[in-house]
């Protein structure tokens, strides 16, 4: 079996609800504006690196869903958002502080790592290449909320940094935070793991791999702040036997476990 950064978060999130999506292949809608912005952005940084027109990849990733029934937010809307990631472009491209290499080879860099148990974990990679002159692996975050600024080195404890430390056995990474806020900004955040935290997150995947093969799926659920994982859950709808819920939320699709490590592309 293929195993992700995704799908392991999602287990120790809530089994249950990993048991819903991954084998019971209950998959979230694609209806948040968001999340699918988020991805046509990264389409747009590729053109870029690739000495394409980025703002036109934009235009045209983002105009496939001109007409899509998406849930916008806080006075979101097709055009808003479009505005705000060609700013950020602008922006990005202004600032000059990220290069990258051979972009055909070190953009969507995919990485398969053989577990002790036999399983194989695949992680893609943003990309690879420096921030500030510093080699690194690079992750692009497009969000509404800035990240923190501190404690220093708070971004170190962050997980899914730590499996593509781990993945490519890499210490330096950083986030690349596009903020869609009144004022566009970029945050540009560096870490550094170190080889014990990527000898714990080897355990951790180990472990749960392991109860995820023997069948252990008890529901983590909370619904106070901050422990809501229910509020926030795709399977809220199932775990309250709520139909309409269901139907908004949810598709069902037969087989998806084959594909799972595909989530990995979207995340
Ligand atoms: S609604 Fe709560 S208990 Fe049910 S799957 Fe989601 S997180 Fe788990």
């Amino acid at each position: 079996m293929m195993f992700s950064y995704t799908q392991i978060a999602n287990y120790l999130r809530c089994p249950r609800s990993y048991r819903l999506r991954y084998l019971d292949g209950w998959q979230e809608k694609d209806t948040r504006a968001g999340m699918v912005f988020g991805r046509c952005f990264e389409q747009a940084l590729m053109a870029l690196f690739c000495k394409e027109d980025p703002q036109a990849r934009l235009f045209q990733a983002w105009g496939a869903y001109k007409e899509a029934s998406f849930a916008y937010k806080n006075g979101e809307s097709w055009d808003r958002l479009l505005h705000q990631g060609v700013h950020l472009l602008q922006r990005f491209v202004q600032d000059n502080r990220v290069c990258i290499r051979r972009p055909k080879q070190n953009l969507q860099v995919k990485v398969v790592r053989s577990l002790p148990c036999g399983h194989q974990f695949i992680s893609y990679l943003d990309a690879i290449g420096t921030l500030d002159g510093q080699p690194c692996i690079l992750d692009w975050k497009t969000t509404t909320s800035r990240y923190p600024d501190g404690p220093q080195d708070i971004l170190s404890l962050d997980p899914q940094l730590t499996s593509y430390s781990w993945a490519k056995g890499i210490s330096d990474v950083a986030i690349v935070a596009f903020v869609r806020k009144q004022r566009p900004e970029i945050q540009y955040l560096k870490a550094s793991i170190s080889e014990e935290q990527r000898e714990e997150f080897a355990r951790l995947v180990e472990s749960t791999v392991y109860q995820i093969e023997t069948g252990q799926f008890p529901s983590h659920g909370g619904i106070r702040f901050p422990q809501n994982n229910c509020l926030s859950c795709a399977h809220l709808g199932i775990c309250l036997k709520d139909k309409q819920l269901i139907e908004t939320n949810l598709v069902r699709k037969a087989g998806a476990s084959d594909l799972d490590w595909l989530d990995e592309l979207v995340d």
